[in-house]
């Protein structure tokens, strides 16, 4: 198994010329443009990797999915998604105008930004700290790794220059879409885009959601496999920004991107797979990363279609 991740590192290597590292968030530009990374967490317990996969980098949209889950653990789904809909969009991951024109001013899905912030609105929890503080506690549980922390400085460079997500938020606080302090909400969403994690992570929350809600290494049950489900089927439709359409069609498994070059995909009942490469396409995926799936989903015949 390592020799085949080697083998794909190695092949994929030549794509990250043709992107960019993400600059909107001002420290996102030190992120190295030549990294290329993959880590395996297969259910049973085994785990493999290969080229860049120590890189640290922020998870970013990655976060998405783990505030989803506590939402809906905090609510039920019928509620949450009474707020946010569930239908993929054609534009970008923060677009106003599909804001505004789509979904009664109901943000489309839980995975572009809008859905996202309003999805952090309803985590519960007495202050900004105390329902950051249950994110990063259940991200380190899924993780295993009780060394999961906020980069700093990422966090400080977004809220700092985060102007497009504010008006996404302040917009969905006049439609009634989020109901409580539009700033603490930002707080929280800001935080939880810039924990920082490694490739070995990203690989453990899928093999938790793979394993449907089950953390492979230790067998604790952390969630209903409905809320699995339901979790696996937006990534596959909406995770991979409006590139999702055809990453179903290359690539075939539920994943999620983020525009720190991570992407987190699961292979229902097998693995978890991360891959870390900072350099992105137009969409705002590893533009490599992207690759590395496509050869390993095709090797070991991983897509779920
Ligand atoms: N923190 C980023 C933002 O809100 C996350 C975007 C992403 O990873 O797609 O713009």
């Amino acid at each position: 198994m390592e020799k085949l991740l080697d083998n794909i590192i190695q092949t994929n290597r030549k794509y990250v010329e043709e992107g960019e590292v993400a600059s909107y968030i001002p420290e996102l530009k030190k992120g190295n443009k030549n990294d290329l990374g993959v880590y395996v967490t297969t259910l049973n317990g085994e785990e493999f990797r290969a080229g860049d996969y120590e890189t640290r980098f922020t998870i970013q949209s990655i976060s998405k999915v783990i505030s989803l889950i506590i939402a809906i653990m905090d609510n039920g789904e019928d509620y949450v998604f009474s707020k946010v809909g569930v239908e993929h969009t054609a534009d970008a991951f923060n677009s106003i105008t599909n804001l505004e024109t789509k979904n009664l001013h109901r943000p489309s899905n839980p995975m572009i930004n809008a859905g996202a912030i309003a999805i952090v609105s309803l985590i519960k929890g007495r202050e900004p700290d105390e329902v950051f503080e249950r994110i990063l506690n259940f991200t380190r549980k899924i993780t295993g790794n009780d060394n999961i922390n906020i980069n700093r400085e990422a966090y400080i460079s977004e809220k700092a220059t985060g102007d497009r997500n504010r008006s996404l938020a302040y917009f969905m606080k006049s439609t009634g879409v989020i109901t409580n302090d539009v700033e603490k909400v930002l707080d929280v969403y800001f935080k939880q885009c810039s924990m920082e994690v490694t490739c070995k992570d990203i690989s453990r929350i899928g093999a938790f959601l793979a394993n449907d809600g089950v953390i492979p290494l230790t067998g604790e049950k952390v969630i209903p496999r409905e809320t699995a489900r339901i979790v696996k089927a937006i990534m596959t439709t909406c995770g991979m920004y409006d590139a999702s359409g055809e990453f179903a069609v290359n690539i075939g498994m539920p994943a999620k991107s983020g525009v720190g070059g991570g992407i987190m995909a699961v292979a229902p009942e097998k693995m978890g797979i991360g891959v870390v490469g900072p350099s992105l396409d137009k969409k705002g995926n590893s533009i490599a990363g992207i690759k590395v799936l496509a050869d390993l989903s095709k090797e070991l015949e991983l897509s779920i279609f």
